[in-house]
């Protein structure tokens, strides 16, 4: 709930706005703390899904690492605090400029979905006169039990190393006098809410801990990636770090001496941040009564992206309840929050909440159309 003291501020201030609720998200950040701690386990923060300098310093003085995707990641993630050698190193598409730039910061690891970036790495590790130390990242091919994983399993994907490619990827990086091998990662998709999906994810990985031993090889590290799911129906529900902790913590066989690592984004941000907009015009279509407001896919482009539906809410009516189709500015029919969406009588000047905005919203904004970026508003600012 977003509190009346809180709404009335909000009527003064220009939209629209993504609000982030430092509380929701410092309580987020104790339980993962407790739960990760705990537990041995090594938490990298994914920078990708909220990369805003006060989130990420307010991330790393819990004393986690950080899991980037790009040089300008890193470099973000070291300049909010993040230890240079606890970041990992992620991406299909490192360029080599990146890796240079990360193997010059003293990264603590690359997770690697290649042989030709396994090669590329070692040589610009080799002329730093650097060792360079990766995981492979491995393609789990998991049957997550869902139709839509059994129609793109059969599919090419671009992300990971394929189990039969091991052998290989061995024998080559065993070659590389610039390279060494600490871990294996993976990564199984995001927004999971089968709790089942990671248990697969655990059998997966104790049968490939057969393999690397029978290979003589020990790894230190076992990473397993992000994707826990938040609960976008209900914004003020915190994430299941507990149950998803106690999963792992059952499924999982580690050897002695490993650290298993875990790459949470969505799970950390997603809660705290609402995008808050205000009501533009309401207009009759057909069969339809539209709610057309500030904000737009520009802003918060999942729904256009993924279909993704977030909670709405009007926090200045208390009407009789319509069906709305709540949409944006922006010159694109996907620019649609929701379809006949149900909210209390609205009107011109009303406040609008689309909830459950802290995770690939900021992050994902563009200024298509010329528009400027979204603002930013902390609770602890108004
Ligand atoms: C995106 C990503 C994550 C974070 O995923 P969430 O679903 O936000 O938890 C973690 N690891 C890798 C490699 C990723 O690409």
């Amino acid at each position: 709930m977003i509190d009346k003291e809180t709404i009335e501020k909000f009527r003064d201030l220009p939209t629209p706005f993504y609000y982030y609720n430092l509380g929701t998200l410092n309580e987020t950040l104790e339980t993962l703390k407790k739960e990760s701690l705990g537990r041995g386990y090594k938490v990298h923060y994914a920078v990708k899904a909220n990369p805003n300098p006060r989130i990420l310093k307010i991330i790393s003085s819990f004393g986690f690492g950080a899991d980037c995707v790009s040089w300008n990641e890193i470099d973000a993630a070291i300049k909010a605090g993040f230890k240079p050698d606890e970041i990992v190193f992620a991406g299909v598409g490192k360029s080599d400029y990146e890796i240079l730039n990360a193997i010059e910061a003293g990264i603590f690891c690359f997770n690697c979905e290649s042989i030709p970036e396994i090669e590329v790495i070692n040589k610009i590790a080799a002329d730093q006169k650097k060792i360079a130390v990766i995981s492979l990242r491995i393609n789990p091919l998991i049957d997550a039990h869902t139709h839509k994983y059994i129609t793109t399993g059969i599919e090419e994907s671009k992300f990971g190393i394929h189990t039969w490619e091991l052998e290989e990827v061995l024998k080559r990086v065993s070659e590389m006098k610039n390279i060494r091998l600490t871990g294996m990662h993976f990564h199984v998709g995001s927004q999971i809410t089968r709790m089942s999906v990671f248990q697969s994810l655990c059998a997966h990985i104790n049968e490939l801990q057969e393999w690397f031993a029978s290979h003589n090889v020990n790894l230190e590290v076992v990473n397993v990636g992000g994707g826990l799911g938040i609960d976008y129906e209900t914004p003020e529900k915190a994430p299941a770090f507990a149950e998803y902790f106690s999963l792992i913590d059952e499924f999982i066989e580690l050897r002695p001496g490993q650290v298993l690592h875990l790459e949470p984004g969505r799970s950390v941000v997603g809660q705290c941040g609402s995008l808050i907009s205000k009501v533009l015009y309401v207009k009759n279509g057909s069969n339809t009564i539209f709610a057309i407001i500030d904000a737009g896919m520009t802003d918060l482009i999942r729904p256009a992206l993924y279909q993704a539906h977030h909670k709405i809410e009007n926090l200045t009516s208390q009407g009789s309840i319509h069906k709305y189709d709540v949409v944006g500015p922006i010159c694109e029919s996907s620019d649609t929050f929701a379809k006949f969406y149900e909210l209390p009588d609205t009107k011109r000047g009303d406040i609008i909440a689309i909830r459950s905005a802290g995770a690939y919203g900021e992050a994902m904004a563009s200024r298509y159309n010329l528009r400027d970026l979204p603002r930013v508003v902390f609770s602890d600012e108004i």
